[in-house]
């Protein structure tokens, strides 16, 4: 007889921001459909945070499967370098139609991380071929940008970067802007002025860090003051992008233009590792020369996969479907109206949104509930109850895909609503194999 997929994964696989030793049970899923995983016991789970951030119209969605297909059958790979192919040329194309209209030219990598390394290194050596040295970064307090020595080096320094600590380049955190801090902001930047090859940022919402989220005409008044100074911004949008804000992306909220824009997670609506970096010809232009040297040499074998590409066009015209775009503001009704309750409910702190976004913040003081450490055994409680939350220390976060019902999210509400007023003795005990 097999062993189970369970035992077998756990004699092979090392899964990633998981302390192997005492982790929790693993869940074989075996199929999606939709907003629905269903595991190898045949449980299903509402997925409330679109498998880290990244399933935009849900799991196994037929038409991107199909037009995967397709192109499965007439063109799998080929190398980016001396070559392209259609589904680059239009993804970009229809890409650079959205973006603010000084975005110019794409490079494709194959995550996240990797388009914030390609950000950095463009920032980096469009100084350093107009023959000045420029090697700090400007980022926020918190920032989290992704977990390659670059993308490390930009995010807060913390339990997740502290074996590598003194092999990160030097950065210059401040924190994010507010109606107050603004004039201190602008002295840290004049103070390194002549240092700072860019800035780097989570636009609104500061993901990994628990959902933290500033107001977009503070962070206006900020990237305004950099574009004075001609301080490069690099906007990472690679969890706020494609219809998480509201809009279509964050940019949309604010009245200044980065200099270079990140994108990846939502980018193929969930389906394929992808990343893209657009930037403006005044950064393009800096490395176009007869010399040699001022090329980027930088990229990935799986660069501008095409199958990847597929699936991001085939995501991109799903998301500007009238439908679609009605679902994201139903989700951000639903959010809202439940928001006003959470925020008078004696066991949350905070309740915080932004568009799809939606984040409680649970006391932990002893006093006024019992949350102190007890927020753990949230996780395996929602997914007894078929929810598939996960909660970042004491923050309960939703990021659903947008074909989520709003009977699905009522559910959600509801049984988040029950997990707080209930003693975390009860819910301990939840057995999850039952
Ligand atoms: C997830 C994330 C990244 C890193 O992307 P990966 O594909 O996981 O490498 C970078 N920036 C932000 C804001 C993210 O949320």
């Amino acid at each position: 007889m097999h062993d189970d997929l369970k035992s077998r994964d756990k004699k092979v696989n090392w899964h990633p921001y998981t302390q192997m030793k005492t982790a929790s049970d693993i869940i074989p899923i075996v199929r999606g459909q939709g907003v629905y995983l269903f595991d190898d016991k045949g449980n299903r789970y509402i997925d409330a945070v679109s498998s880290w951030w990244v399933t935009l119209h849900g799991h196994a969605h037929p038409y991107i499967a199909q037009k995967v297909s397709e192109q499965l059958h007439t063109l799998e790979q080929v190398i980016f370098a001396g070559f392209t192919h259609e589904p680059a040329i239009r993804l970009s194309e229809n890409l650079l139609q959205l973006l603010p209209d000084n975005q110019s030219k794409v490079f494709y990598t194959d995550n996240g991380s990797t388009a914030i390394e390609v950000a950095l290194k463009m920032c980096i050596q469009c100084a350093h071929n107009k023959g000045m040295k420029k090697t700090k970064i400007l980022a926020f307090n918190n920032a989290y940008h992704g977990d390659t020595f670059g993308a490390m080096s930009v995010s807060s320094r913390g339990i997740w970067t502290q074996p590598f600590g003194e092999m990160l380049f030097e950065v210059i955190f401040i924190d994010v802007p507010t109606k107050d801090n603004l004039p201190l902001l602008k002295n840290i930047i004049d103070q390194h002025l002549d240092q700072l090859a860019g800035f780097v940022y989570e636009p609104l919402v500061q993901g990994a860090a628990g959902m933290l989220m500033h107001d977009p005409d503070d962070l206006s008044a900020l990237m305004k003051y950099c574009r004075s100074k001609n301080l490069l911004m690099i906007q990472d949008e690679i969890f706020v992008g494609f219809g998480r804000t509201g809009k279509l992306f964050a940019t949309d909220h604010l009245t200044e233009k980065p200099d270079i824009i990140c994108f990846s997670k939502g980018l193929t609506g969930g389906t394929f590792p992808l990343g893209l970096t657009t930037c403006t010809d005044l950064i393009f232009d800096a490395f176009c020369s007869d010399d040699a040297h001022k090329t980027l040499f930088h990229g990935h074998s799986f660069t501008a996969n095409p199958l990847a590409c597929t699936a991001a066009l085939a995501s991109l015209e799903l998301l500007l479907k009238k439908e679609t775009q009605e679902d994201i503001q139903r989700i951000c009704r639903e959010h809202e109206k439940f928001a006003k309750e959470m925020a008078v409910h004696p066991a949350v702190k905070n309740v915080r949104q932004c568009g799809t976004i939606l984040a409680l913040e649970l006391q932990i003081t002893q006093k006024t509930s019992y949350f102190n450490k007890q927020h753990k055994n949230l996780y395996p409680y929602f997914l007894s109850q078929g929810i598939l939350l996960r909660p970042l220390g004491n923050i309960i976060y939703l990021v659903p895909p947008y074909c989520i019902s709003t009977a699905d999210l009522k559910y959600i509400y509801q049984t988040i609503t029950k997990a707080l007023t209930m003693p975390p003795k009860q819910y301990c005990k939840t057995n999850l194999s039952s």
